[in-house]
């Protein structure tokens, strides 16, 4: 008998903030794994700000989602059906198996969950892409060394969680920038960072720059780009000479799909950004996580551990329920998640 599935497609390519008119509900099957592949069920979903980018149609490091075709997504799962030695019926696996409640890929696109270190959906957030992300920015691009300043957007998400945390390891004296009261007063007495700037409470760039100017007496050696914006904008008057910056994201323009420079609403800062690069000797490197996947075991034999008892710790925005996703993802785009966004897609029967 089919297993019968369901699967959230792309409906529409948003213009601006997407909306629930942009997804489709579906209900389908689940066919067989050929050979060499594996069928799993769901149990966690993970949304990620690069998913805004896939439901556009426009050139960038990866291919768009299809009109019609299951939305992008790493998820955690049970093996329930192989055709591949390298893994059991029951086995924990991590795959981009999509928004589905089961799916099927080829065995080598495949790995174990990190349940060694932490629960399952750990291996999505923490211990898997976001947080690797946040581990190899700071460590290989970020060059960090012991007594700099190093100053992190987005940080209670996954990857400003573990860039905060692994910086204050390395005896950086580390600031935060978040959304609201809360999510700052957690990165200061849950994740120790020294200080946490709150940039829904900065009226403009000029405000921010003073909070932040405030924040960090020294200036600032590491600025680790996840979020554009106004924070980007008042870092870089702030950089120190040979500062680096590894650019990660940049979340506050990705509503703006796939626009040119030029097309960018607001003046432009460009020949501003230009010099303020050269003349402070600025290090700005850009990178995506997907072409450094064989660090990933390096990666998690040094973060696992720390995970595992309690140096690195990190919080999780759990939501039920696949057709509850686009909420959820259109919320962590707003900044409404407190933590790695994850759905529970199903109960662990195991
Ligand atoms: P988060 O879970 O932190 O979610 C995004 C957060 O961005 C929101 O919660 C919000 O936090 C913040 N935000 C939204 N709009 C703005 C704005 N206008 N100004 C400032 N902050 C804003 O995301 P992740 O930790 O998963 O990802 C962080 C960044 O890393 C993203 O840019 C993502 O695309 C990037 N990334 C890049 C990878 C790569 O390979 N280069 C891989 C993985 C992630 P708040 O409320 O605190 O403002």
């Amino acid at each position: 008998m089919p297993t019968p599935m369901e699967r959230i497609v792309l409906a529409g390519r948003p213009q601006g903030s997407p909306t629930e008119a942009d997804f489709r509900h579906e209900h389908t099957e689940l066919r067989d794994p050929a050979e060499k592949e594996v069928a799993v069920e769901t149990l966690y979903l993970s949304l990620d700000p690069y998913m805004r980018g896939r439901m556009d149609d426009a050139k960038s490091y990866a291919k768009p989602v299809d009109i019609g075709a299951t939305m992008e997504g790493g998820t955690v799962g049970r093996v329930i059906a192989t055709g591949s030695d390298r893994f059991a019926v029951g086995d924990l696996v991590v795959g981009q198996f999509g928004w589905a409640t089961h799916g099927v890929l080829p065995a080598n696109q495949v790995r174990k969950a990190a349940t060694d270190y932490a629960p399952p959906s750990a291996s999505l957030g923490v211990l898997g892409m976001p947080g690797f992300t946040g581990w190899y920015g700071l460590t290989e691009l970020g060059r960090p060394k012991k007594g700099e300043t190093l100053v992190v957007g987005a940080a209670t998400g996954p990857v400003g969680q573990m860039v905060g945390q692994l910086g204050k390891a390395l005896g950086m004296y580390v600031v935060g920038v978040a959304g609201g009261a809360d999510k700052c007063r957690f990165a200061v007495e849950e994740l120790g960072f020294d200080m946490c700037v709150d940039h829904r409470a900065q009226a403009d760039t000029q405000a921010m720059r003073v909070a932040l100017a405030e924040a960090c007496p020294d200036g600032i050696d590491v600025y680790y780009e996840n979020v554009g914006g106004k924070v980007l904008e008042a870092v870089m008057g702030l950089m120190n000479p040979f500062g680096r910056i590894p650019v990660c994201g940049m979340v506050a323009y990705y509503n703006l799909g796939g626009l040119g420079m030029g097309d960018a609403p607001g003046p432009n800062l460009l020949p501003r950004m230009w010099r303020t690069i050269l003349v402070n000797k600025l290090n700005v490197h850009g990178f995506i996580i997907m072409d450094h996947w064989e660090r990933y075991g390096d990666f998690l034999a040094e973060v696992g551990p720390m995970v595992k008892d309690g140096r690195i710790k990190y919080r999780e925005d759990i939501t039920e329920g696949l057709a509850n996703a686009p909420a959820a993802f259109m919320a962590m785009l707003k900044g409404e998640n407190f933590g790695k966004t994850v759905v529970q897609v199903a109960e662990d029967a195991a």
